[in-house]
């Protein structure tokens, strides 16, 4: 039974029944927030940063774990956020399919 539907699924060919999405793989390499400012040696401590997107002196980006379960990040200075992806874009000055596309 188990089988039949694994191989419904496969015929299909989309979900994330068998192998990561280029989605799911961009996510993975890209990693955390965390993993994203470390890359840029950019320093944490107790899950704050100062914020690489604008003139930020004092640490005002914050690392959290979203609701959904995913580590997510906050600047509550000039109000950017989002997942891992939505950082490297910003860090990146490109938008999130560019990402995509060089993680995939
Ligand atoms: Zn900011």
């Amino acid at each position: 039974m188990r089988q039949r539907a694994a191989n419904r699924r496969r015929r299909t060919g989309r979900g994330e029944t068998f192998g990561p999405s280029p989605l799911e793989r961009a996510r993975e390499r890209v990693g955390t927030p965390l993993d994203v400012l470390q890359r840029r040696q950019i320093p944490v401590r107790r899950r704050m940063a100062v914020c690489p997107l604008h003139e930020d002196r004092t640490p005002s980006l914050s690392l959290f774990r979203g609701r959904d379960g995913n580590d997510r990040w906050k600047c509550h200075g000039c109000d950017a956020g989002g997942d891992a992806l939505d950082l490297e874009a910003a860090l990146r000055g490109v938008d999130v399919k560019e990402v995509l596309r060089d993680f995939a």
